[in-house]
């Protein structure tokens, strides 16, 4: 199975690899149709062009990093919605035990009347 190449790093956009046989130069070349970039390779095998392409640290840092957040911000979220629900929960315990309506603030006044 062969390696996909990743997009663009500039624009996002698919590449493509290709081979250049001068006289005094072969080499293995990527390309982008959409913004003009060309990354020549300093290898001769078009495997290793591919995966040099392909290795990116430092995208590949901020991805994990991306999904890490992400994870964090989901676990955020759930707890803030159980959070949400315990002051629900607890404002209607205080409702019921100073015997206020729906409408009534702590203070004893009326929403309706503010
Ligand atoms: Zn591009």
């Amino acid at each position: 199975m062969s390696e996909e190449l990743r997009p663009c790093p500039f624009c996002g956009e698919t590449v493509s690899l290709d081979y250049s046989e001068l006289p005094n130069k072969k080499h293995w070349y990527i390309t982008c149709d959409c913004c003009g970039m060309m990354y020549q390779a300093v290898v001769c095998q078009r495997k290793d062009t591919k995966t040099d392409w392909n290795n990116r640290p430092i995208e590949d840092a901020l991805n994990a990093r991306i999904a890490q957040l992400e994870a964090e911000l989901a676990t955020l979220k759930s707890e803030n919605v159980n959070l949400s629900k315990k002051v629900t929960d607890y404002e209607k315990e205080l409702r019921q035990s100073y015997k206020l309506d729906a409408t009534s603030t702590a203070a004893g006044r009326s929403v309706r009347d503010e």
